[in-house]
């Protein structure tokens, strides 16, 4: 019998796998993916002291958030979903770190953000780390041109964001990612979800993405 909660239990794995690579574990922020549910349900990790959150839905951060973040102005919300570029400007307004810049149209909304003077977050240029034809992210070939487009428009790139294909290995494509902003100079890895968090950690991730091991099983 024990109590640890879900959440004390991926940290303790998070310093494990961290400690393995030689790694702090301060440099790793667990990212809890809160999409599809409810405030009731965020609210013990909330609760238990837990502050960054990922969502993949604007307008579903834009119910939830404003609520929960009244009790808890400290709250580190992270952009994880596809953005619409028509959705840029809230997505900026709310979010405190947008992982998943991926396109010119994207940089192009996000660049009237910066220039009208408003608050434009942190960004990560996502990824099509697998080269999968029907998933989102730029080509691995691309990368160079598009951080070089978004700093331009006066964002600020911090690294580089990847989902790797479903039912493969996931490690040669962290490795990948992570040699990939090595050559880019960008320091962020987001990197890492309930099945290979302590992986991505191994290979150098600075943000895991975890929904399904905090939370459980997310209905359909
Ligand atoms: C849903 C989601 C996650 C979390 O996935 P789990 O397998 O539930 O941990 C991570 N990253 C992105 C981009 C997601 O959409």
């Amino acid at each position: 019998m024990t109590d640890a909660t879900p959440l004390s239990a991926i940290r303790s794995d998070i310093a494990k796998a961290a400690g393995r690579a030689g790694r702090a574990s301060s440099e790793i922020e667990l990212i809890a993916v809160s999409k599809t549910r409810s405030a009731a349900e965020i609210r013990p990790l909330l609760q238990q002291g837990h502050r960054s959150f990922g969502e993949n839905r604007v307008s579903e951060a834009e119910e939830k958030w404003p609520g929960l973040r009244a009790d808890h102005p400290d709250v580190t919300l992270h952009m994880i979903g596809q953005l619409q570029s028509n959705k840029a400007a809230e997505a900026a307004a709310l979010f405190d770190m947008i992982h998943t810049v991926d396109r010119p149209s994207l940089i192009k909304a996000l660049a009237k953000v910066v220039a009208a003077g408003e608050r434009c977050p942190p960004c990560f240029c996502q990824v099509n780390i697998g080269e999968e034809e029907q998933k989102g992210g730029c080509a691995i070939d691309d990368i160079g041109a598009l951080l070089e487009r978004a700093r331009a428009a006066g964002l600020e790139m911090i690294g580089l964001m990847c989902i790797p294909p479903l039912e493969v290995e996931p490690a040669p494509y962290f490795a990948l990612l992570a040699k990939l902003a090595g050559e880019h100079g960008l320091e962020c890895l987001s990197m890492g979800m309930s099945a290979d968090y302590e992986t991505a950690v191994m290979l150098g991730a600075t943000q895991v993405r975890v929904g399904t091991a905090l939370f459980g099983a997310r209905g359909s």
